[in-house]
């Protein structure tokens, strides 16, 4: 079995949020003034994906802080006049020569996109990649998406896994079920958590921003490094906890993480193992587990002590044989 490096100790990582709103769609604040709020938070990068116009804010960018063109798409539903339907997260993706022209900042998209069937999702994905881009499956949970559309629809390179804002009002955030759905049926995708935040208001005691992000480990801090690192899955995300390193050695997947009270291996389809120090207490900083050859893939989740939740990317097992 190879050994791997999945998360790299000593290689730098950047804090991104990858979904949130601004005036220029129904966000509370300016883009300047989100852009300044995430700094403050210590974020290296985000995507303004204000819903159906696409944003290009590289005026914000400077040497410690990005912003990753994109939207979200959505007003697509089977049952016409009524929204939300399907959302998706859509980043510009400059690692890839495209069928059709890049679409421009404040490009406005028509809506509703109209249903003409159950391929209607694909349809707008395909669209979507056409122009240059990567497309994420937004926030399944909130929207009771059917599972078998994580099987059906093909294009998609993750899933929104945990998403801040409709856990903070309507607790329903937590779509890693979906994403098993989608690998247990032999898709290859990521798992991305992320805020939705519309507000930004620092002086909120429940705050609606800054709960759900990437760390991604990238050679440097710009849009197709950060882009690239996405797309082979050198990340992970969270809503508290840090991974500082994941990698395969002689056959075995080991975790290094910030102090916390269990880490799961979720391995298909044996179930792996899971820890916590039920006795004592003691917080737990790493975890190892055998990877069986029978496997198809493992991924691992830390738990801290508050609940919030790392969740790293899964190894594919048929990769290291
Ligand atoms: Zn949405
Ligand atoms: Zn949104």
């Amino acid at each position: 079995m190879n050994n791997i490096i999945l998360l790299d100790r000593n290689k730098p990582n950047y804090k991104g949020n990858l979904h949130l709103h601004t005036t220029w769609s129904d966000g509370r604040l300016p883009a300047a003034d989100v852009v300044r709020a995430f700094k403050e938070k210590g974020y290296h990068f985000i995507s303004l994906s204000d819903h159906d116009i696409y944003t290009r804010t590289e005026a914000f960018n400077t040497s410690d802080f990005i912003t990753i063109p994109g939207t979200e798409r959505g007003e697509l539903n089977p049952v016409p006049a009524k929204n939300p339907g399907y959302h998706f997260g859509v980043l510009d993706d400059p690692t890839v020569e495209p069928e059709q022209p890049r679409y421009e900042h404040l490009h406005a998209f028509p809506t509703p996109v109209p249903w003409v069937g159950d391929h209607s999702p694909q349809l707008l994905i395909d669209e979507l990649r056409s122009h240059g881009n990567l497309v994420v499956f937004n926030h399944p949970e909130w929207h009771l998406t059917r599972f078998e559309d994580m099987v059906k629809y093909d294009g998609f390179f993750a899933v929104e896994i945990y998403n801040h804002a409709t856990e903070w009002s309507t607790a329903s955030s937590y779509g890693a079920a979906y994403w098993d759905h989608a690998l247990q049926n032999g898709k290859r995708v990521y798992g991305i958590a992320a805020d939705d935040s519309h507000s930004h208001d620092p002086n909120w005691k429940i705050p609606e921003y800054g709960g759900g992000w990437v760390q991604v480990q990238a050679d440097s801090l710009t849009h197709s490094d950060v882009i690239r690192s996405l797309k082979q899955g050198q990340f992970y995300s969270s809503s508290g906890p840090e991974v500082y390193d994941l990698r395969v050695e002689n056959g075995r997947l080991k975790i290094e993480c910030s102090p916390c009270k269990f880490i799961m291996f979720k391995a298909f389809p044996q179930r792996g193992p899971f820890f916590g120090n039920f006795m004592s207490g003691e917080p737990l900083t790493q975890a190892m587990m055998e990877i069986e050859e029978d496997m198809t893939y493992i991924r691992v989740e830390c738990v801290d002590f508050e609940g919030n939740v790392a969740w790293t990317n899964p190894i594919f097992v048929e990769d290291l044989l």
